[in-house]
């Protein structure tokens, strides 16, 4: 991606004064993150910043620097001059957030999503960058634009939570260059990290046990899945955003290439998440059959139909991919 892109972006960013900062529905921390580290960002530059989420802070990421300054979209919509859309690959997973703009002269949008369609009036999607957070900080440094600790603190968690903890085939040498010039701005990483992933709610543990008790193989064991049914969600009291994550603990199987978790929604749909181990098995293209789309080895979809009829379907479909797969 061209330098120029970012010129453009960050004359448009130094030359209003009104912003929204967006990103997806079902947030993570890249998203959260990201959306903190602009919007900080463009509050040191003297701006005029709102930060919205359709679901508002999670309690999972609410140890984020100034957190507080995200929250759900109001009720009665505004005027501002920029939104930046951030992490998010098509226009519609915003949600409620687009309702609570009247009017905006720029949309900008900023992602890594290869399916990114560049629905902004300046797109910056490249999709080699492990992290929205990633780009954001060649952004910051490209057009020396403010960066504090807690800004850097927001990035790292962006960045690490989408490379699993700088693990996953995204995660290049550029990732721990910015990863070290992030401790240098100041990022506390045994603190952050143990607020990232050693403080869950005990609920979590409790629904990765009810998982675990559903776990299945398919494929000569090439595939695990396990489901969640809203009545086990109900008794458990689980909040969407407490099985991010599980699904690694099927795709740390040996001999697993594909893990996918099953979950039955209120709205007569069931969301699908896929992972897969193998760049010969791109789970995009199972999820894109389905309505849905991700990246290569990190897909979703929200498919109509029972949770029975969906796991059917999906695991069909992947049982096929899988086969063709030496
Ligand atoms: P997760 O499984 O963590 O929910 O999502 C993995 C990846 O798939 C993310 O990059 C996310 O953006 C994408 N994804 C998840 N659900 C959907 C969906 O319903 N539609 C689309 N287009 N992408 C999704
Ligand atoms: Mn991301």
């Amino acid at each position: 991606m061209s330098a120029a892109k970012f010129d453009q972006i960050g004359q448009v960013l130094r030359e209003h004064q009104r912003f929204a900062v967006f990103s997806h529905v079902r947030p993570d921390g890249d998203a959260l993150g990201s959306q903190l580290a602009l919007g900080l960002s463009l509050k040191k530059l003297g701006k005029d910043v709102r930060i919205w989420n359709d679901e508002g802070m999670l309690e999972k990421y609410n140890f984020l620097p100034e957190a507080d300054l995200l929250t759900k979209p109001p009720a009665e919509p505004e005027d501002v001059d920029v939104v930046v859309a951030l992490d998010t690959a098509i226009q519609n997973r915003l949600g409620t957030t687009v309702g609570a703009i009247k009017s905006a002269k720029i949309w900008i949008n900023i992602d890594h999503h290869p399916s990114n369609p560049g629905y902004g009036d300046l797109n910056y999607i490249d999709p080699r960058a492990p992290a929205t957070g990633q780009i954001l900080f060649e952004l910051i440094k490209d057009q020396n634009l403010p960066i504090d600790r807690a800004i850097a603190e927001n990035l790292y968690v962006a960045i690490s939570t989408d490379t699993g903890s700088f693990q996953y085939p995204n995660t290049t040498a550029r990732t721990f260059e910015i990863a070290a010039e992030l401790v240098e701005a100041g990022v506390d990483v045994g603190r952050i990290s143990q607020l990232t992933y050693e403080n869950y709610p005990r609920r979590r543990v409790e629904l990765l046990r009810e998982l675990l008790g559903t776990m299945r193989f398919n494929a000569a064991n090439r595939i695990a899945s396990f489901s969640l049914t809203l009545a086990s969600a109900k008794k458990l009291a689980v909040l969407p955003e407490d099985n991010e994550g599980l699904i690694d603990h099927l795709r740390a199987i040996q001999g697993v290439i594909v893990a996918i978790f099953f979950e039955e929604l209120a709205d007569g749909k069931v969301r699908v998440s896929m992972r897969s181990k193998s760049d010969k098995v791109n789970v995009c293209a199972i999820c894109e059959k389905f309505g849905g789309g991700g990246h290569v080895l990190a897909a979703g979809a929200r498919v109509k139909g029972t949770l029975a009829e969906v796991e059917k379907k999906i695991l069909e479909e992947a049982c096929d991919v899988v086969s063709r797969v030496s």
